[in-house]
C-alpha cells in the first residue's frame, strides 16, 4: 500500500490526496479531501480498500461526501457497497458503466472473486463540475477502456486521476468486450491537450505526468493494430 499526505502550500494547499493500492489487479483507490470544509471524497474501492480507507477518513476528521468511480471493472469497485453501506454515502458511476454495476460480470470480463452488486445514486457526465469544499473536480468522460470511463481533473491542483485511461507508459486494456480502441484513440488525444506538468494518477502502477506521456497524442501509432 502506498500512502501519501499531501497538505502543502501553493497550489496543494487544503487538499488531502491518499492512494492506496489493493486487491488482486492491484488496483489504486484514492482519497480526496478539503482540510478546510473537511469534506471527503473517495475515488474507486478495490477489494480490501474498505476498512482502510474509512480509517482514513475518521484519522481526518473527514466527513465522507461522496463515492466515486471512473469505471465500473469489478477490480475498481469490488469494496463500494460495503463503503456505500457502512458510511451511508452517495456513489457516482458514468451511466453506459451502470449495468456493470447492477450486475457484477454484466461486461463479460471474468469474476475472479465473488463482487457484491451496488446501486449507483446518480450518473456523471462530462464536464460536470463537482465541489468538494473548496476542491473543484471536473469529469473528463474517456471512453475507450469501457464506454463509462471517465478521469477526475483537479484543475487548481494540476492533478488527474485517470482510472484505467492512462497509466505510466501504457494505457488500459482496449480488448475487453465492451471496449472501444477508436474512442480509446480519442480519449487520450484529448487528455494530451491538458498542461504538461498536470500530474497523473493512475488505476493501477505508480503515477507519471502528461509531459512524460507524450506518446498519448498519437497513441494509435504506438499501441494500434
Ligand atoms: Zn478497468
Ligand atoms: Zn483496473
Amino acid at each position: 500500500m502506498r500512502s501519501e499526505v499531501r497538505i502543502l502550500s501553493g497550489a496543494n494547499f487544503f487538499m488531502i490526496l491518499e492512494i492506496f493500492c489493493s486487491g488482486p489487479a492491484f488496483t489504486n483507490s484514492v482519497l480526496l479531501g478539503c482540510t478546510r470544509s473537511k469534506k471527503a471524497a473517495i475515488i474507486d474501492a478495490p477489494l480490501g480498500s474498505g476498512d482502510i480507507l474509512i480509517e482514513r477518513v475518521e484519522a481526518f476528521g473527514l466527513d465522507l461526501e461522496m463515492l466515486l468511480l471512473t469505471h465500473s471493472h469489478w477490480d475498481h469497485f469490488a469494496d463500494m457497497s460495503y463503503l456505500k453501506k457502512k458510511m451511508r454515502a452517495p456513489l457516482y458511476v458514468h451511466e453506459l458503466d451502470a449495468p456493470n454495476l447492477k450486475k457484477p460480470g454484466a461486461d463479460h470480463l471474468p469474476l475472479l472473486v465473488p463482487i457484491q452488486a451496488v446501486e449507483p445514486t446518480g450518473f456523471l457526465t462530462d464536464g460536470q463540475i463537482i465541489m468538494l469544499g473548496e476542491l473543484r473536480i471536473e469529469v473528463i468522460h474517456t471512453p475507450g477502456h469501457s464506454p463509462g470511463s471517465v478521469c477526475f481533473y483537479l484543475p487548481e491542483k494540476h492533478t488527474l486521476i485517470s482510472g484505467d485511461t492512462l497509466f505510466q507508459g501504457s494505457m488500459g486494456n482496449v480488448n475487453f468486450p465492451t471496449s472501444n480502441p477508436d474512442k480509446m484513440w480519442e480519449s487520450l488525444a484529448l487528455l494530451s491537450k491538458l498542461p504538461a506538468s498536470t500530474r497523473v494518477i493512475p488505476g493501477h502502477g505508480d503515477e507519471t505526468t502528461i509531459g512524460a506521456e507524450s506518446w498519448i497524442s498519437n497513441a494509435k501509432e504506438y499501441f494500434g493494430e
